[in-house]
């Protein structure tokens, strides 16, 4: 059994699409054990993508990412890493295949409607970035 860190993006929550994009969750076998709706500061944006801070598309990314509330949560199953992505499908909806929830619901490139942690090591520092332990039963 694994956990990862998921989050629905602003413009999921705006377009008011959370709970589909948790049914496609729940559906590919993950289990919700802990979910918050956040608005991020930019700090907390910037911290959270702190990878991608030399990327030409940093700074975009953090106002897209404080634009609006977002839900963040802690996925837990079996490969729950793999798993999640592969229910996300590819980073740019145009690439991703059919059945995916960014083929079904993100907007572009950008606004791709979820996130999902992209190793053990990401996952850990994520959860443990955004979640006492206490908040993931
Ligand atoms: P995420 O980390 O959100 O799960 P990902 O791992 O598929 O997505 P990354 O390469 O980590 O993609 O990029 C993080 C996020 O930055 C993407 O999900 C997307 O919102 C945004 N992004 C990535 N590449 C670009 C780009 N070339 N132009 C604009 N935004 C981008
Ligand atoms: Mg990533």
């Amino acid at each position: 059994i694994e956990r990862t860190l998921s989050i629905i993006k602003p413009d999921a929550t705006e377009r008011n699409i959370t709970g589909l994009i948790v049914a496609r969750l729940e559906g590919a076998g993950l289990r919700v054990v802990a979910q918050k709706r956040v608005w991020w500061k930019k700090k907390q944006a910037e911290e959270f993508y702190e990878m991608h801070k030399k990327r030409d598309f940093f700074d975009e990314l953090v106002q897209f990412m404080i634009s609006g509330p977002i839900v963040v949560q802690v996925l837990e199953g079996e490969d729950a890493i793999k798993r999640n992505r592969l229910v996300m499908g590819a980073t740019n909806p145009v690439d991703a295949d059919p059945g995916t929830i960014r083929k079904d619901f993100a907007v572009n490139l950008q606004r791709n409607s979820v996130h999902g942690s992209d190793s053990p090591e990401s996952a850990k520092r994520e959860i443990d970035l955004l979640f006492k332990k206490s908040e993931i039963v």
